[in-house]
């Protein structure tokens, strides 16, 4: 199992039983290491496959790591808890909810529905959102929930934040009355039942005796929290990680964990992976070159034994539709070279940027897979179909009501709805059980809703989960809704691939014959064991226990070994907490083979053979939000990190000189990026005229045989083009560029930062020193050129 890593991987699996870091760069085989280190304690008997617990950043590699784990060994690894942060603390929550005050059936709420969430109490407690806007106070709460403070414990030191923290006791009570926690809710209840309920606490501490931890840069204050409290009763954790890698500070990640944690628990056992197993030469030194830009660095040293590959191909086009154009003919070529399109990727650094690559795809007939971004249960239909089957679920879900208490419309009107909504108010109930309050025809019509909604339920206790999905789409209206609509094919496609995958996670799960919203038989809750008699539920973690000894019978593929029954959820709200953690698989496409579509964030800690970075500008990539300070410009350089890094074979960099963004054009000049990596690993192809054909230039060297380019239309050679040749904006006899210095009568100096628009019609956004960002029309602001 280990003699095919290096000395350095090997030591750090076989490390004995203490905590320990493993700090290293990207593709040096963290991930192989930390997946390895889990067989080899299961091998060796120092632990149960029921004793660890791995935590990964994704469900993606969450999956891959189980995937990887059985082929080493010959074990079942179903009921084992790897997972990510959400998802381990949905498992926790859903086995305690009782403890953890909670419904049983509390369904959890994605950033969209938060959002509307909050939406709906501002409007409601008629709070001025203009002063408060929705965004901010989202952002407010969750960074609160992060630190692990509740409302009573903001220190709120003005008349403006004592109102936030208002805000925040008021959603958390409408939150509570619903049934519902939101992302952030889920890992402060996890950590709050263990904090506070010792038996529970001393359980686990016991059962977990390793803890392995990936990613382990781009965790929060409260997630590092809540390792250290898990290992508090003696377990190790092993975490892994690369600080050049730390790409989540906007969301409240925090890379001093790495040397806090090396400080307090893993003094002295930090070990240092140096090779590279990943990607060529030219690639990796384009990624080393390109961080050590960066200051503030742990340090690190990257290389490999692969020889230099290919060099690092850039290609930059006249607008973001041939830039798209381009990438499209470039993977068919691939393809048509033997590529499989599982291995290719299109990196970009802002979603918005996906729609036109996606088209371009489509209409080439090319099969794509899309990560992130709106993912399938993000689609407004499903999200409608979803409503309808958590409101079986949990009739008290406001936010699920509101959604489609008239979609398809069925008469009930604004103003009915806010009668049900100041009768919910003042009783202080759910919708649901408001609307007797509600009199006339719009009662008469919200009375019928509900008994939709109960009917729905109870049809749920005799059909499958695909067959209520099915039944649900049907009974609803959103059938004929959708057929009515003459843009509504593809959202019945939506629909079907949601009964499909309904039917694909039954079959994973192993929920086959099981009417929808019964709990299987073989899911014990174990909280009122452990509330009964807190000693018999705190077993050994490897033997039998006392809690097992209760437990009738044990889920298939569970084994009595766990200690922990997996599950205690009906189908039904199993899939529903899938589809709200699911980090954007279209399940009913996986295991396709399709070009793999996402966004630099969501490409962590994955790789491929060919890997296409889009959007390769000044004020995309770095993002503009970013370019202010000198921390966000460092962000943005390990995200480029990060995205370099994933390539194995091929790196394409491609860039547009304009672009057509939240629909408007906008010029740029090439990403800073580019000119921090050295140009000995650079090729630069430049298109000719025209669509298909590209041209070579003389400078960069011969083809590699099988080289894509080396196609009967690569055109003659081109000098390489000038650098900045983008044009500005001319607008009387001013020229504007990004980083021309200006001055404003009333808002004194600044810098360009943006353009788009021509001629009248310019805009620039400008950046001014004392008066912020604003967005000027060029043809009517009186803007002076500075030097
Ligand atoms: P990242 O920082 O991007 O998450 P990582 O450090 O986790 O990267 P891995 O994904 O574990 O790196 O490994 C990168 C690649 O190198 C994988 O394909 C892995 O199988 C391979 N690899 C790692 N170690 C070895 C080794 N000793 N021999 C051969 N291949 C290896
Ligand atoms: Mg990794």
């Amino acid at each position: 199992m280990i003699d095919s890593l290096n000395p350095e991987q090997q030591s750090a699996v076989t490390l004995p039983a203490q905590h320990a870091l493993v700090l290293a760069g990207a593709g040096s085989g963290k991930t192989r290491v930390l997946t390895t280190r889990m067989a080899w304690l299961i091998q060796t008997h120092q632990a149960s496959p029921y004793g660890l617990m791995a935590v990964t950043f994704t469900n993606k590699s969450a999956r891959e790591m189980l995937t990887r784990l059985t082929a080493l060994l010959p074990i079942n690894a179903r009921g084992m808890w790897v997972g990510t942060f959400h998802g381990l603390c949905n498992r926790l929550l859903r086995a305690h909810y009782r403890d953890a005050g909670l419904p049983q059936t509390f369904q959890i709420l994605d950033s969209a529905d938060q959002l509307a969430a909050i939406k709906r109490l501002i409007k409601g407690a008629g709070i001025d959102d203009d002063k408060f806007p929705p965004r901010d106070v989202q952002r407010f709460i969750n960074g609160a929930k992060e630190e692990g403070q509740r409302p009573g414990d903001v220190d709120a030191w003005d008349a403006y934040r004592r109102r936030l923290v208002e805000i925040y006791g008021l959603y958390q009570a409408q939150c509570e009355r619903e049934g519902v926690v939101d992302f952030a809710e889920l890992l402060l209840r996890a950590y709050e039942l263990l904090q506070r309920n010792a038996p529970i606490r001393e359980h686990y501490q016991r059962r977990f005796r390793h803890i392995l931890v990936d990613e382990f840069q781009d965790t929060n204050s409260l997630q590092y929290r809540w390792l250290t409290l898990l290992a508090a009763g003696g377990a190790c954790i092993f975490a892994v990680g690369d600080d050049d890698q730390s790409i989540y500070a906007f969301r409240g990640a925090n890379v001093g964990n790495m040397a806090d944690f090396e400080r307090d628990y893993a003094r002295g056992n930090v070990i240092r992976l140096e090779q590279n197993y990943r990607s060529y030469g030219h690639i990796l030194d384009s990624a080393n070159a390109l961080i050590a830009h960066n200051a503030a660095r742990l340090g690190k040293n990257l290389w490999t034994e692969q020889g230099e590959g290919e060099p690092v191909r850039v290609i930059e086009q006249p607008s973001d539709q041939l830039e798209a154009q381009w990438i499209i003919d470039e993977i068919r070529a691939l393809i048509h070279d033997g590529s499989e399109r599982r291995e290719i990727a299109v990196l970009y650094r802002s979603n918005a940027q996906s729609r036109i690559i996606e088209h371009g795809l489509f209409s080439a007939g090319i099969p794509y897979k899309v990560y992130g971004g709106l993912r399938f249960f993000e689609r407004q239909e499903v999200k409608h179909a979803l409503a309808y089957l958590r409101l079986m679920d949990n009739p008290h879900d406001d936010t699920s009501w509101l959604r489609v208490v008239n979609f398809p419309a069925r008469g009930i009107g604004a103003r009915t709805l806010e009668q049900l909504s100041d009768a919910a108010r003042q009783q202080d109930f759910s919708l649901f059980r408001a609307v007797p309050f509600v009199a006339g025809k719009g009662g008469a019509n919200l009375a019928r809703f509900a008994d939709l909604v109960q009917q729905m339920a109870h049809e749920a206790q005799v059909l499958s989960l695909p067959e209520l999905i099915e039944h649900v789409i049907h009974h609803s209206g959103l059938l004929s809704h959708y057929q009515a609509d003459r843009d509504g094919a593809e959202r019945l496609e939506n629909l079907r691939e949601l009964v499909n995958a309904a039917a694909a996670f039954v079959a994973e799960e192993n929920f086959e014959g099981l009417p929808a919203g019964r709990i299987p038989e073989w899911a014990i809750d174990l909280s009122p064991a452990l509330d009964r008699s807190p000693a018999a539920a705190t077993p050994d973690p490897v033997a039998s226990s006392g809690a097992v000894a209760q437990t009738p019978a044990v889920a298939p593929g569970d084994s009595a070994e766990n200690g922990f029954p997996g599950v205690s959820m009906s189908p039904l709200a199993a899939f529903l907490a899938h589809a709200s953690l699911e980090a954007g698989d279209n399940q009913a496409q996986a295991g396709q083979d399709a070009v793999q579509l996402m966004t630099v964030h969501a490409a962590k800690g994955l790789e491929f053979d060919a890997v296409f970075i889009t959007g390769v500008e000044d004020g995309l990539f770095p993002h503009e939000n970013s370019l202010l300070e000198a921390a966000g410009l460092e962000e943005e350089r390990r995200l480029m990190y990060v995205a370099i890094t994933r390539a194995r074979a091929r790196l394409y960099l491609t860039l547009a000189q304009s672009r057509m963004l939240h629909g408007q054009t906008r010029y740029a000049l090439r990403s800073r990026f580019l000119d921090e990596i050295p140009d000995e690993h650079l090729k630069w192809l430049t298109p000719k005229a025209g669509r298909t054909s590209v041209r070579e230039n003389t400078w960069s060297g011969a083809f590699r045989r099988g080289d894509a380019y080396n196609r009967p239309d690569s055109g003659s050679v081109a000098p390489r083009e000038p650098r900045y040749q983008t044009s500005g904006v001319v607008v009387g006899d001013k020229q504007f560029r990004i980083g021309t210095g200006v001055r404003h009568a009333k808002f004194g100096e600044g810098t360009v930062i943006a353009l788009s628009g021509t001629g009248e019609d310019a805009q620039a956004r400008i950046q001014f020193r004392e008066a912020g960002t604003k967005t000027l029309a060029l043809g009517i602001a009186r803007l002076d050129i500075v030097a």
